[in-house]
């Protein structure tokens, strides 16, 4: 994508707000107007095409394991593209991008993933991405309305109960109402929200954090003391063998894991003795911490973070206990913090941590 600061085509990072960086000078990519272009739509073509035969390879009576690798790589594909092009200045593909957080195709945790597609629904009904217009169509706009609020409908569990206006249904239904993209505001369905299952949550992203690429590194997730215990009992196969979850998670080198209860300092869970050494109260509020170093790059983060006892994540969580929202970094976070090519990744890890902070405290 095209840097407007170097002047150059560059990588990016993407960030965990979903904002892009460039890989070079850090600085966010901005779109330097939203306007369909030959080059932006050819991409935007052919990411659409990536997705449809992702589709049909899945939907075929011979599901192999072989066909559900190739759709996986096919809708990468396709999401990279559908990436540039948006970044690229189409309106189209913005939209589309924010689909694909929205179902969780993105390959990024759900609750991120949540929080991006709303942000860039968002910015398209509003018409304003950055200080750009995003498009003359009021009908592209009516759909990212539309979307958003089907999406709110329904929000993860961990943001359902939040003070966080942001995911606001009646707020968000009446000020597209009052911009005249919806002509009457529809009523909230009653849906009965499925139990979720918050273990099988935990596992998930756990799992997600041991696998290479643009994958979890760390971060908290909110747990109460029920849920914890339950998780942590949870079996967990692996080949013939059968495990408990905590027992397969803490015997790896590459994973910590710790537990925040309340406003106390983290303790590390090292084995699955753990549970029998401290009382976990299932009606209280915990946060269960982990940091991997499956990724080479990110040399010395992990001790950074256990040199200072998990303070770093501590604090996050005494923020984070009052929206009971997570946080869930990734590499690409760290790298995005590396300001010189003598900046150490510790370094840039505790600018990060200390900027996700501030901007909290902003509110
Ligand atoms: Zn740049």
């Amino acid at each position: 994508m095209r840097c407007e600061k170097c002047g150059k085509e560059r990588d990016v990072y993407e960030l965990y707000s979903g904002e892009f960086v460039c890989v070079k000078c850090k600085k966010p990519i901005t779109i330097k107007e939203f306007e369909i272009t030959t080059e932006n739509s050819e991409k935007f073509t052919l990411s659409e095409i990536l997705f449809h035969e992702a589709l049909q390879t899945l939907s075929r009576v011979d599901n192999s394991h072989q066909n559900a690798k190739l759709a996986h790589e096919k809708i990468t594909k396709a999401v990279e593209l559908c990436k540039q092009a948006a970044l690229g200045g189409n309106p189209n593909a913005l939209l589309r991008l924010a689909y694909y957080y929205e179902t969780n195709h993105a390959n990024v945790d759900n609750i991120t993933a949540f929080k991006v597609a709303c942000n860039y629904y968002e910015r398209i009904w509003r018409n304003e991405f950055r200080g750009k217009t995003v498009s003359k169509s009021v009908y592209l706009r009516k759909i990212a309305a539309r979307r958003h609020l089907d999406l709110l409908q329904n929000p993860p569990d961990q943001l359902r109960n939040g003070q966080n206006r942001s995911f606001d249904y009646d707020e968000k239904a009446g000020q597209m109402f009052s911009l005249g993209l919806l002509d009457e505001i529809p009523a909230r369905r009653e849906t009965s929200v499925p139990e979720s299952d918050d273990s099988a949550r935990i596992t998930s992203l756990l799992n997600m954090s041991l696998h290479d690429g643009r994958t979890p590194l760390f971060g908290l997730m909110y747990v109460n003391g029920e849920t914890f215990s339950d998780w942590a009992n949870s079996r967990y196969r692996l080949g013939k063998k059968e495990t408990s979850a905590i027992e397969y998670f803490t015997n790896r080198s590459e994973l910590r894991l710790y537990l925040i209860h309340q406003n106390e300092m983290p303790c590390r869970i090292t084995d699955k003795e753990f549970l029998q050494n401290n009382t976990i109260e299932p009606d209280d509020d915990y946060y269960l911490c982990f940091a991997s170093s499956r990724n080479r790059r990110l040399v010395g983060y992990k001790k950074y973070l256990e040199s200072e006892g998990m303070l770093p994540l501590a604090q996050l969580q005494r923020k984070a206990s009052q929206t009971k929202n997570d946080y869930i970094f990734y590499p690409d976070d760290v790298l995005a913090f590396c300001n010189h090519w003598w900046e150490s990744i510790p370094h840039a890890t505790k600018d990060l941590v200390a900027h996700v902070l501030a901007s909290v405290n902003k509110g």
